[in-house]
């Protein structure tokens, strides 16, 4: 039974480009943070290990995670299945630990809609302009732009979930932009005052879509 010892969930999600991992990276250095390892039928890249980044599984292995309804949440994302499993994040829940997530808006969507116990905190990444998203794309390991002009049609259409977020956060400096998101994990725990400005995300989300 869950309570107040619990460790709190927090979802970081953003279209692809807004600097969401190295964000996830960061938090989990904090005391007591640990990052939540999904499963992906992805091919690893140069600098991802197994275990550590992803647990990389086949397809055939990924159905039967479904199967055996192993998932707390998963979904299809650019082509390839990615999966949270259940019992590692509520082991660590359970020992007060908070659970990071880096997950798309799917994910976030399941797990918000499963109402579990413990408390979530749900951030959603946004760059600070889509020139500067392109940038960023196109100077990925992908150097293909076909690429990364396809992940920006991606980008036109993921924008449009941030409503579902607790928090939107405009990822112009990443220490500025780590550092709020800090305070408001902070805030949210202890009940403290929030320093977030909904009025200039609608305004930076309407350019953004315009
Ligand atoms: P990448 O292939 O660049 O590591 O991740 C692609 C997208 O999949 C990112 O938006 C990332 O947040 C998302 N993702 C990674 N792991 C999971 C997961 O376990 N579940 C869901 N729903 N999305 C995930």
């Amino acid at each position: 039974m869950p309570s107040e010892q619990d460790g709190v969930m927090i979802i970081l999600s953003s279209p692809s480009g807004a600097g969401k991992t190295t964000l996830v990276k960061m938090l989990s250095k904090l005391h007591n943070f640990e990052i939540s390892i999904s499963h992906t039928t992805r091919q690893p890249r140069h600098n991802e290990s197994h275990n550590k980044d992803y647990f990389f599984v086949d397809e055939k292995e990924f159905k039967r995670f479904i199967k055996n309804e192993e998932f707390l949440e998963y979904a299809k994302v650019f082509s390839n299945f990615y999966g949270t499993t259940r019992t590692p994040v509520i082991n660590k829940l359970n020992k007060g630990k908070n659970v990071l997530f880096d997950i798309d808006w799917q994910g976030a969507d399941q797990i918000k809609n499963k109402n579990l116990d413990y408390k979530l905190i749900s951030f959603f990444i946004l760059p600070p302009s889509k020139e500067i998203l392109f940038e960023r794309l196109s100077n990925r390991d992908m150097r293909d732009k076909l690429i990364a002009e396809e992940r920006m049609k991606q980008f036109s259409r993921d924008v449009l979930h941030w409503i579902n977020y607790d928090y939107v956060i405009i990822n112009d400096s990443i220490e500025t932009c780590y550092s709020k998101i800090k305070n408001l994990i902070h805030a949210e725990i202890n009940n403290g005052s929030k320093d977030y400005d909904a009025e200039y995300i609608r305004n930076h989300i309407e350019k953004l879509t315009s």
